[in-house]
């Protein structure tokens, strides 16, 4: 019998808890309203509404009125960081942020750059820490906004959130909190942060909702411009279900966050110390190896020299274990935080993520699983690597795979690692022989190919076919 598969990716997105299920299914049966209508059934939905801001509320320790539902928390950090930039009417123009804020924080940041706003951004420590003596008066001179992930999402590491926000305060800023992972197990209630971002899938609720919540009197502008739901802060209806859902994890997740915050690291220590007894090479990344109460308890993350993240990805899928490499929205690409962090080149990053539906049994099938796929991983030859990866690359793209097109991945492989891409080009063009062009073969032709491979692209103009 196949054996079942294991999901360690709940730092991607959490399977929907039952009660989350249950309040959705409820209100797609029962309240059929708009929440901003005045009639019985839009009354009806507002009070649906109005409980899931009050259980989000509770969950970080904030009043209901200071939630405000969003679809998720790259919209809640955009308008968190956009909205206290347009509302700045002063000379502070200036954001400090860290080099390993997830992209939605980071992009954010770049943008205020190219809009003129004085962007600093902080080193961490080699496991993810900021130190709050960093926020001393040089680069906090101006600044308006702190923003920073409050425990990370693909490390672990848990930030000193008193501190931080106390240096923040004292340069003057507000402090913006990425909380999204931080908010199942951490209680958030006491630190004195002014906005906090959150999202519903990663706590067990439904993808497509979030929050942005907002303490004190902070000017915000509106990004979206439109009606007046959510106090005109962000306009468009709010998805009843999704919030209500939301709220429904929210609130399983409170309830039970000090327990689960011991059982999930008890699993996460027991998950790290049977996958390094198998498999001894492993890099430890982040704070849960060395200081694990400075750590999320669901959040286990190492390197493996001489491997790619998504060549370990597909490994372990192919084991039967669901894990990933760096935030699911950076796809296959190396993750800016293992540069920020000062991780070789040649260091691969897995990250095992635990959460709600986890079990002991499951940790113990998987270390065995782990150790073992990458035992396998690390005796195939490069190529042999690549082909898990390429493959799931070529279905996505709704290609299927031929000998003819394995012949041209090999052979462009092959070369670029003895030669660089062109080489493997000019082989391929002979290989292939006249009348076979690899636009036939993969869409854009050689950019495609190496793409899927996962090696640089050759430079633009270059069509093997012709050469
Ligand atoms: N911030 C962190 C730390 C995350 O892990 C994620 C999700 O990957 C996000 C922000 C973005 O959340 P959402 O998917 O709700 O936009």
């Amino acid at each position: 019998m196949k054996s079942p598969r294991l999901y360690l990716d709940h730092a991607a997105t959490s399977p929907l808890r039952p009660e989350a299920r249950q309040a959705m299914e409820r209100c797609w049966t029962c309240t059929p309203g708009n929440a901003a209508s005045a009639h019985v059934e839009g009354r009806a939905a507002r009070a649906v509404l109005e409980r899931a801001r009050a259980q989000v509320a509770a969950l970080v320790g904030a009043r209901p009125e200071e939630v405000y539902f969003t679809s998720g928390a790259t919209e809640a950090t955009n308008l968190a960081l956009r909205g206290a930039a347009q509302a700045r009417r002063d000379a502070r123009r200036h954001l400090v942020s860290t080099r390993i804020e997830h992209a939605a924080g980071l992009r954010v940041a770049e943008s205020l750059a190219c809009a003129g706003w004085k962007v600093t951004l902080l080193e961490s420590d080699a496991t993810g820490r900021i130190d709050p003596r960093s926020l001393s008066q040089d680069p906090m001179r101006n600044a308006a906004l702190v923003s920073v992930i409050a425990a990370h999402n693909e490390i672990g590491t848990v930030q000193p959130l008193g501190d931080l926000a106390a240096a923040a305060h004292a340069g003057g800023a507000a402090l913006h909190l990425d909380a999204v992972q931080a908010a199942s197990s951490m209680d958030l209630g006491e630190v004195p942060w002014d906005l906090l971002s959150l999202s519903g899938h990663k706590l067990g609720g439904p993808q497509g909702v979030g929050a942005l919540v907002v303490r004190g009197s902070l000017p915000l502008a509106p990004v979206l411009v439109g009606g007046t739901q959510e106090s005109g802060l962000r306009p468009g209806t709010v998805p009843v279900a999704l919030a209500a859902g939301f709220g429904a994890a929210a609130e399983a997740a409170f309830a039970r966050r000090e327990s689960e915050a011991h059982r999930l690291s008890a699993l996460r220590d027991r998950l790290a110390g049977a996958i390094r007894e198998r498999f001894p090479r492993l890099v430890p990344l982040g704070a849960s190896w060395t200081r694990p109460g400075s750590a999320l308890p669901h959040v286990l993350a190492f390197g493996v020299d001489d491997a790619r993240g998504d060549e370990l990805v597909g490994a372990l899928d192919e084991a039967g274990v669901a894990a990933s490499s760096a935030a699911a929205c950076t796809g296959s690409a190396r993750s800016h935080v293992l540069d920020a962090l000062g991780v070789p080149e040649h260091v691969g990053m897995l990250r095992l993520s635990l959460g709600w539906s986890t079990t002991a049994v499951e940790i113990d099938a998987a270390a065995g699983r782990v150790a073992e796929a990458l035992s396998r991983l690390l005796a195939m030859t490069p190529f042999e690597r690549r082909r898990r990866p390429f493959a799931t690359r070529a279905a996505e793209a709704g290609v299927a795979l031929t000998p003819l097109h394995w012949e041209a991945a090999e052979a462009v492989f092959t070369f670029h690692m003895q030669k660089g891409v062109l080489p493997g080009a000019r082989h391929l063009a002979r290989a292939l022989g006249p009348g076979v062009e690899l636009e036939s073969l993969f869409p854009k032709g050689l950019a495609t190919l190496a793409a899927w491979l996962g090696i640089p692209a050759p430079d633009r103009g270059c069509r093997p076919h012709a050469v």
